[in-house]
């Protein structure tokens, strides 16, 4: 089971969480929502290594962590992922959505500098801009949409722009998540939780809950289960590679 997009380090208890991942051999891109939470939590996956810590500077965090943006560029080349990042043009970040734009340029031309990086991006209400900012910097490195939420025009362009998508529970659990997701690309998802911000259910989604929105991909896609966890993996492998 592959979890592309997980805040293990804002779980009550991360260390029993990395434990029970690591118990059921997961793959999990951990992102952070600030540069100053990097090395802790790549301190406590030092030995996991299955589980990545990700560098990110999350948009609805960009206004008050502006200055966190130098940690950003010390740090980046430490690692291969960087996550989450983005913009947010919801009504209630809108007013800050000046101060995400430079954080967001400053961290895409950061990433290019380093070589380009994994980079797992959040969207909502800005698909249409975030794909604007990745155009303007196309060294920045194989952006990854985790949780798309826009139009299928939007989504249409993202997928000609050679982007990727990580799809949750809750996708697959709304009629417009399950619309987007059958618009994608076979060879370009993978799965996520968003855990602990996302529900399965009603219940704060755990990473192994990608095993429900794994069973949705499966079943749009007409295959087993055995050959559709070949599929994810293949995908993955092919995503690290790039
Ligand atoms: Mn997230």
């Amino acid at each position: 089971m592959i979890d592309l997009h997980c805040h293990l380090d804002l779980y009550p208890d991360p260390s029993a969480m990395i434990l029970e991942v690591t118990r059921r051999k997961m793959y999990v891109m951990a992102v952070t929502t600030t540069p100053m939470a990097w090395r802790g939590l790549n301190a406590l996956l030092q030995g996991s290594e299955r589980i990545r810590p990700a560098l990110g500077l999350h948009p609805e965090l960009a206004a008050e962590r502006e200055h966190e943006v130098s940690v950003f560029n010390q740090l980046v080349g430490e690692t291969r992922y960087v996550g989450e990042i983005g913009l947010d043009g919801s009504p209630q970040h809108k007013a800050t959505f000046p101060a995400q734009l430079r954080v967001f340029r400053s961290v895409l031309r950061s990433c290019a500098q380093a070589g380009g990086r994994i980079l797992s991006i959040h969207s909502r209400g800005a698909a249409t801009e975030v794909l604007e900012e990745l155009r303007n910097v196309p060294d920045a490195g194989v952006p990854v949409f985790h949780w798309f939420s826009g139009s299928t025009a939007e989504l249409n362009r993202a997928v000609d722009a050679g982007a990727w998508f990580s799809v949750n529970a809750s996708m697959a659990q709304s009629k417009k998540g399950r619309e987007l997701i059958a618009r994608m690309p076979r060879e370009r998802v993978l799965t996520e939780s968003d855990g602990p911000f996302a529900k399965t259910g009603n219940e704060t989604s755990t990473p192994w809950d990608v095993a429900v929105a794994a069973q949705f991909l499966f079943e749009r896609w007409g295959v087993s289960q055995a050959a559709g966890d070949a599929i994810l993996l293949a995908n993955f492998k092919s995503l690290l590679k790039k």
